[in-house]
């Protein structure tokens, strides 16, 4: 689905959402469950063959479904992939993931990719502007593009409410509700949560803020 002209949340990831940021230099948001490769890529090529363009994917932290097509996508791109620093042991497979998340990296070992790069303070990627948000991960990184934010695992939308993730998936929890108090402080229209769909900002987004 289109976002804003030209920002696309794709379809075929729904539990772990790949965002698509089209212009001269495509920018895509996280890469989904592994195994979606070739619907990813389809999905892209249906918008104009976008899948050549596509020269930067910004991985928001090292959680398999964020992380589970990143190989194979910078295979059939050739894009840059580049993550948080703290999050780059996890995707390496040089530090086990905290808690439950131990277990469900046994199950599911993503293919790992080159890391192209880690981000800066204050990084642009064109009118991508690249925020640190930890607390769900240690390194836990939120993006904004024009009026929208994508904001990873920070919260996410639920039938139409906004909720914390549970508990034992989040590496810091008062490190993370500060986190979500930075949204505040920006200037949107929407939200786009990697669990959920995009929300609109209103009464929905102020009640939920108003906690942090
Ligand atoms: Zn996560």
């Amino acid at each position: 689905m289109e976002i804003i002209e030209n920002v696309y949340q794709l379809d075929c990831a729904s539990h772990g959402h790949v965002f698509f940021i089209r212009s001269d230099e495509g920018i895509l948001i996280d890469t989904g469950m592994p195994g979606l490769v070739e619907k990813i890529l389809a999905e892209l090529e249906a918008l104009d063959g976008a899948v050549q363009t596509i020269k930067k994917i910004l991985l928001t932290h090292h959680d398999i479904d964020h992380i589970g097509n990143a190989k194979a996508l910078q295979d059939a791109t050739q894009a840059e992939v580049w993550a948080p620093q703290e999050d780059v042991p996890y995707i390496m497979g040089e530090k086990n993931r905290p808690g439950i998340k131990r277990i469900l990296q046994t199950i599911s070992r993503p293919p790992k990719p080159h890391i192209s790069g880690c981000y800066l303070v204050n990084q642009n990627f064109g009118e991508v502007r690249v925020i640190h948000a930890p607390g769900h991960t240690p390194g836990h990184t939120i993006f904004q593009y024009r009026n929208v934010v994508f904001i990873g695992d920070l919260f996410q939308e639920i039938k139409g409410r906004l909720d914390l993730l549970p508990r034992f998936f989040i590496w810091d929890q008062e490190e993370a509700k500060r986190s979500i108090s930075i949204i505040k402080e920006l200037q949107y229209d929407w939200i786009c949560p990697s669990h959920g769909m995009p929300i609109k900002r209103g009464t929905v987004t102020e009640n939920f803020l108003k906690n942090f």
